[in-house]
């Protein structure tokens, strides 16, 4: 079977294709209880290839088991732009219409029971609105039918500490309360 990916992987319909190193796809599941979508790839997720390895996605991965009980591997995990933005800017608008296919495709092809997006870029794109992760996380929406809600990014939580950990692992909890 050849790669149902080459197409994603090769993509050039922005500017970050010209300096990413590869299209950080995702991966996991199909059908998973939960999909994970964050931002864009970091450097880390740039050079090995998979969306939150880092520090950010270890602590994310962490508290989601401790809430919920599930771990990475039950997850399909990816982001809304699948490509670095240099320096790890925030993805602009041209950007993130551009990618938005891909994501509605895996969303799709995927078919989630439930769908956690994580930080304000990716939740602000999937939920399509501009109000502000204080207002957007914890609450239960949908995206294309499926339940969704919202949490901060767990690079803030590196940032700000506590009372970040704190409110996500409230989100989480009223993500399991969901799953169970
Ligand atoms: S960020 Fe998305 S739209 Fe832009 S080149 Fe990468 S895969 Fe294509």
């Amino acid at each position: 079977m050849g790669d149902p990916f080459v197409e994603l992987r090769n993509c050039t319909r922005c500017a970050l294709s010209e300096t990413r190193q590869r299209v950080v796809i995702g991966s996991g599941p199909q059908h998973p209880r939960l999909m994970v979508v964050g931002e864009a790839p970091g450097k880390n997720e740039d050079e090995g290839g998979e969306p939150f390895i880092g520090r950010s996605g270890q602590l994310l991965f962490r508290l989601i088991e401790e809430e919920t009980g599930l771990t990475r591997v039950d997850c399909f995990v990816t982001n809304v732009v699948k490509c670095r933005p240099p320096q790890n800017r925030t993805p602009n608008a041209k950007e993130l219409s551009a990618c938005r296919p891909w994501i509605d495709e895996q969303l799709r092809t995927v078919s989630p029971a439930l769908i956690l997006a994580v930080g304000n870029t990716a939740a602000q794109s999937l939920f399509q609105t501009k109000e502000a992760m204080g207002v957007l996380h914890g609450e239960l929406r949908t995206i294309g039918g499926v339940k969704a809600l919202a949490t901060y990014h767990p690079a803030a939580a590196l940032r700000q500490g506590n009372n970040v950990v704190e409110m996500m692992r409230h989100d989480l909890a009223t993500l399991a309360q969901e799953l169970s």
